[in-house]
C-alpha cells in the first residue's frame, strides 16, 4: 500500500509522522472517510465541505484547494490500484513543541491519506445478514459535529460491543435516546413504518451518508421524522439500521441482544442500501 504524506508518497510502511505531531499528543487533528466505488470518491462535495468545516472549527488553515485535494486523492487511489475501499485523510494543526495552546509560531497542518480496499461481496454477505449493536452512556464531549481524531470514548464503546458479539455500539443520552454510533448514524423504521434519524443539529456528527440518505428517501416519496429514538423504540421497530461511509446503509437486527422486530433485516433497509448505492455509483467522481 501507499500512502501520502505531506507532499510525498512512499510505501505505507515508510511513512511516518513527527513524534511532536500535535494530532498524536492531542488529538488536535482532524478527518474524513471517503467510499470508493469504481475508484471514484462517493458523495465527494459533501465530505469537502464538512472537512473544511471541521478545520474552519478549529482554526486549521485548508492545507490546499478542493482541487488540488481532489487530484491528491485520486492519485492516492491510483497509486493503490484499488477499485472498492475506502479513503482515510488526516489533517492535523502540525508539528510544535508540545503546548495544550495554538502554537505561537505559524506551523503547516500535517496531511497523511491512505486507502483501504473493500470486499464488496462480503459487504452484501454482511448487509443481508445484518448486525447486533449493544448500548452504552454516551460519554464524549460536546462537540461531536467536528470530525475530529479525538475517538477514544468511540474506540472503548466499539471494543466493548466486539467483547459482546456486536458489531456497532449506540451512544445512549441522560434522556435515554441514542444519539448515534460509534463510526454510522442510527435509524429506525418505526411500528407506522415511518423513518426515524436524530435531528443532525444535536450534538452528532452530521452524517454525510445520512445527508445524501435523507435525499435519497425523499426521491423514493418516503417520509422521515428527524426525532430521537429509545433503544426500547429500537427493539420494537420494524427495522433498525446504521449509515456511513464504512458501512454504506446496514441493518441492525438486535440491540442489546434483544431482536429488532423480526430479528432480520427488513425491505425498508434493503431498498434503501440498493436505492443509496445506485446513486453513490452514479454520483462518484
Ligand atoms: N457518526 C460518527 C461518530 C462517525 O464516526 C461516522 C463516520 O465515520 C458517522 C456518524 C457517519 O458519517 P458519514 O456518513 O459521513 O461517514
Amino acid at each position: 500500500r501507499i500512502a501520502y504524506v505531506n507532499g510525498r508518497f512512499l510505501p505505507q510502511r515508510e511513512a511516518t509522522v513527527h513524534i511532536e505531531d500535535r494530532g498524536y499528543q492531542l488529538a488536535d487533528a482532524v478527518y474524513e472517510v471517503w467510499a470508493l466505488f469504481d475508484g471514484k470518491l462517493t458523495d465527494a462535495e459533501g465530505h469537502f465541505t464538512r472537512l473544511e468545516r471541521s478545520l474552519s472549527e478549529l482554526r486549521i488553515p485548508m492545507p490546499m484547494s478542493r482541487r488540488a485535494l481532489t487530484l491528491v486523492l485520486r492519485e492516492a487511489v491510483r497509486r493503490n490500484r484499488i477499485r472498492d475501499g475506502l479513503v482515510y485523510l488526516q489533517v492535523s494543526r502540525g508539528v510544535a513543541p508540545r503546548d495544550h495552546a495554538f502554537p505561537t509560531q505559524p506551523v503547516a497542518p500535517a496531511m497523511v491519506i491512505t486507502v483501504s480496499a473493500v470486499d464488496r461481496v462480503a459487504a452484501e454477505i454482511r448487509a443481508a445478514k445484518g448486525i447486533g449493536v449493544i448500548t452504552t452512556p454516551e460519554n464524549r464531549w460536546g462537540r461531536c459535529d467536528i470530525k475530529t481524531v479525538g475517538l477514544l470514548p468511540n474506540a472503548l464503546a466499539k471494543q466493548k460491543a466486539r467483547e459482546a458479539g456486536a458489531t456497532e455500539a449506540w451512544f445512549v443520552d441522560e434522556l435515554g435516546f441514542v444519539t448515534e454510533g460509534a463510526s454510522s448514524n442510527a435509524w429506525i423504521v418505526d411500528g407506522e413504518g415511518r423513518l426515524r434519524t436524530r435531528d443532525a443539529n444535536a450534538n452528532i456528527l452530521r452524517g454525510i451518508t445520512r445527508h445524501t440518505l435523507l435525499d435519497v428517501i425523499a426521491q423514493a416519496g418516503l417520509e422521515v421524522d428527524e426525532r430521537p429514538f429509545t433503544p426500547d423504540e429500537a427493539v420494537a421497530a420494524q427495522e433498525a439500521f446504521i449509515t456511513g461511509a464504512g458501512t454504506l446503509v446496514l441493518p441492525v437486527i438486535a440491540v442489546d441482544g434483544r431482536p429488532v422486530g423480526k430479528g432480520a433485516p427488513g425491505p425498508v433497509a434493503a431498498r434503501l442500501r440498493r436505492l443509496y448505492i445506485e446513486r453513490a455509483r452514479a454520483t462518484a467522481i
